[in-house]
């Protein structure tokens, strides 16, 4: 690069060539640019890039500007073969004056490489995986500095993660034909426990371009109506803004809305989408298409007035596309085993799929501690989450396995494969007629100590399978399930004829119902929180008692639902402080006077508070004595001791509840809150964990509430052993510091004790 490239320079075009290579539509031009705009850059003579594939084990040399590129695609090189091999070896930069002198130094032939003499490579790395090298190569026998080697690592390590996305799909769509060739199976995180095989149901989100799956239509005539009505529908919305605008705003911003009307016409934007549809494809796919390869013209352009512009193309296909989905609504034919796959998969979807229909979900997004997942656990339905290379968009009708022990999943598997999978399926199924049987029996450790297993619920679907399930009670009823599938919030009657009914299923046992715990990963749709960091933000008890009125309503609604059944308890979630919990318990007060005084007779329910975040662990007596109950959200209080966002794919494998200091902080909970005479209990996942089951039991927890799914295998598990058993085995981890050796020792314990982990 010649001396006057200024770094600041190289710096601002690295955000230009990230975002046009974001922008590009596969892998192929996606690399195709990166090179094309590094030489520019750098002002060298050569860049290239070699990408890993899987299938050979080899570094192929995909895309170049400077050798030969006749030769793109068309050689590749062994792991241990040349320079190229030393820098994915090493995983850091390799910068020589002379890299023919070196001995690693591999001549390719045609490849014109032979008059260049300095040769800078950097590794591709995404998640510790090395998946290619970037080089740029010179004439000139001379090292490149220190700035252009920061410009090319900065750029290799933002280019990473874009580059194996568009690698996982470009490795499904190349040979369709030749299924054994073709890379099928993609990695996530295990969401809930189960095998399944079905059929592909996209789920898109509202309004999102990006999301919008692949499908032909049977009907291009129809379609063609189909799409036509929502231009209209779109014309007139765009015309009746500017009419409310026109005399407030000025010309030349009226002048943007009639370029929009104009757009939607046929000789435009509009023609371009009739004429895919057809030749066949669905109004939806079209546009999308359309209006994505027009923004990403627009997004190259140099001048940033053209360049805004592609936001309001965008906006311009959202409205459209959002007509054509209000349209399909409902039209949904959810086959007989129905896998849904999304970028997300919210919670009303769930319950729109008949119950007997719902074979698996697949999100993109999310982790195993993610309320889908935890709904999906709930429901009994295998999940995987965080898959996040699975081209979804194209996988709509397909049929997928769905591995929710190891968080992967297969499309269209070859046929011994389905037959495995089929065989795992039935294997599990005959283990959980198994276990079924052991739900008619006490819960008691094998010499004989009772132990009391309560159940989660919030979906009604669970409520029929957790009836008569050999629960004691309702440890965790979470009251946001039903506000998330409603299209506004609930009033306090509608609300009391829900909480009403669960009282009723499980009365006389109890039911712990906790307060609106909204925020993180659960948003309302008519409430939308928007924070950088939901999981640290306005969430829990800090949403209602900024909002007494919503809070008041709800624990109205709880004691007047409890009239009469007298088996309520109510539950305060994410506490913080003695002085959260003192004002919500002031206005829990509250709402009994006001109920009492309109006449109503209430027994007074037992009042309890979630741990969950660590000031509470270290505070748990103090909260412990203003109440009478605790119970420990283990999910919530692993992410926030560990630091780990617990919807986060990324790190979802430093999530981990069986860490030393996550139980070290259990039990100083319960001890805590026994020396002042308090239960305690815990109603996170970890309590459906049969080893964790085992431990929390030898710390003393009195009532351990889980997923109905878990019931079973758990009171198996803990009628084998004696609570010696199980104090031994704690004593023996407590003594550990690492949370794997600490699962590997439960696990060893639990098969030594005739424990049958997995089918
Ligand atoms: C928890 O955090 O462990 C808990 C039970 O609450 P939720 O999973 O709903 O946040
Ligand atoms: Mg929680």
């Amino acid at each position: 690069m010649g001396a006057e490239a200024a770094p600041r320079a190289m710096l601002k075009s690295l955000r230009r060539v990230a975002q046009e290579v974001f922008a590009a539509s596969d892998l192929g031009e996606a690399l195709a640019i990166i090179v094309r705009r590094v030489r520019e850059t750098m002002r060298t003579e050569v860049c290239s890039v070699y990408i890993h594939d899987p299938v050979t084990d080899r570094y192929v040399f995909m895309a170049t500007e400077g050798l030969n590129k006749e030769l793109e695609g068309r050689f590749s090189l062994g792991l241990d073969e040349g320079l190229i091999g030393l820098v994915a070896r090493r995983e850091e930069p390799l910068n020589l004056d002379d890299a023919e002198s070196h001995p690693s130094f591999v001549f390719i032939e045609g490849s014109g490489e032979e008059v260049f003499k300095s040769f800078l490579g950097v590794p591709i790395i995404h998640h510790r995986q090395v998946l290619g090298v970037l080089v740029v190569q010179q004439r000139e026998r001379r090292r490149f500095d220190e700035e252009e080697e920061a410009f090319l690592v900065t750029l290799s390590a933002q280019l990473a993660g874009m580059i194996a996305h568009a690698g996982a799909a470009r490795s499904f769509r190349r040979g369709t034909r030749d299924p054994a060739a073709r890379a099928t199976e993609f990695p996530g995180v295990a969401g809930s426990p189960g095998i399944a095989v079905g059929r592909v149901v996209v789920v898109s989100p509202p309004a999102d371009l990006k999301a919008v799956p692949h499908r032909d239509c049977a009907d291009p005539a129809a379609e063609l109506q189909v799409f036509q009505q929502a231009i209209a529908a779109v014309r007139a919305e765009v015309l009746a803004i500017r009419a409310e605008l026109s005399t407030r705003v000025r010309p030349e911003e009226i002048a943007l809305f009639d370029a929009y009307v104009m757009l939607l016409d046929d000789h435009a934007l509009g023609g371009e989408v009739s004429e895919r549809i057809r030749a066949g494809q669905w109004a939806q796919g079209a546009l999308s298409q359309v209006v994505l390869a027009h923004v990403r013209t627009f997004e190259a352009m140099e001048d940033p007035y053209l360049r805004d512009r592609a936001t309001d193309l965008r906006d311009l296909g959202r409205r459209v596309l959002a007509h054509l989905q209000a349209d399909s609504r409902g039209a949904i034919d959810y086959p007989e085993r129905t896998v849904l796959v999304g970028e997300e998969i919210p919670a009303a979807l769930l319950a729109e799929v008949p119950e007997a229909r719902l074979a698996a979900i697949v999100s993109v997004s999310g982790s195993g501690n993610s309320h889908a997942a935890i709904l999906a656990r709930a429901m009994g339905v295998p999940s995987v989450m965080g898959a996040v290379d699975l081209p979804f968009a194209e996988i709509d009708g397909a049929e997928i396995v769905v591995d929710g022990h190891e968080g992967r999943v297969l499309i269209d598997p070859a046929p011994e494969l389905r037959q495995q999978y089929h065989e795992a399926m039935e294997a599990e199924r005959a283990q959980a007629r198994e276990l079924e049987s052991t739900l008619d029996l006490p819960c008691q450790l094998a010499d004989g100590m009772p132990v009391r297993l309560f159940v989660n619920t919030g979906l009604d679907s669970q409520l029929m399978r957790t009836l008569g399930r050999g629960a004691e009670g309702v440890g965790l009823y979470r009251t946001e399930i039903p506000f998330l599938m409603r299209e506004s919030f609930p009033t306090e009657e509608e609300q009391r004829l829900i909480y009403r009914s669960q009282l009723e299923a499980f009365a006389p046992r109890p039911v712990t119902m906790r307060t609106l715990d909204i925020g993180g990963d659960k948003a309302l749709p008519y409430f939308p929180i928007e924070e950088e960091n939901p999981f640290l933000g306005w969430r829990g008890i800090r949403v209602t008692l900024d909002h007494p009125e919503i809070f008041l309503a709800q624990v109205r609604a709880m004691l007047k639902a409890s009239a009469g059944l007298d088996n309520l308890r109510v539950m305060l979630p994410m506490i913080s402080s003695t002085q959260e919990l003192d004002d919500a318990l002031a206005l829990l007060a509250r709402a009994r006077t006001e109920i009492a005084e309109e006449g109503w007779t209430i027994a007074t329910p037992q009042v309890g508070v979630m741990v969950e975040v660590p000031s509470a662990v270290y505070q748990a007596a103090d909260l412990a004595r203003r109440v009478d109950f605790l119970s420990v959200g283990s999910n919530d209080l692993t992410q926030y001791l560990l630091a780990v966002d617990r919807n986060n794919a990324r790190v979802a494998a430093l999530y981990h509840p069986f860490h030393p200091a996550v139980l070290q902080a259990l039990v100083r909970v319960v001890e805590a809150g026994h020396e002042v005479g308090r239960p305690v209990g815990i109603c996170g996942e970890l309590a459906g964990d049969p080893g964790a089951a085992l431990l929390l039991v030898a710390m003393g927890y009195d009532t351990l509430s889980m997923n109905a799914t878990s019931l079973a295998r758990v009171k198996a598990t803990l009628r084998r052993f004696s609570l010696a058993d199980a104090e031994e085995l704690l004593a023996t981890v407590l003594r550990l510091d690492d949370a794997r050796r600490i699962r590997a020792t439960v696990e060893e314990r639990l098969r030594a004790g005739g424990v049958a982990l997995r089918p």
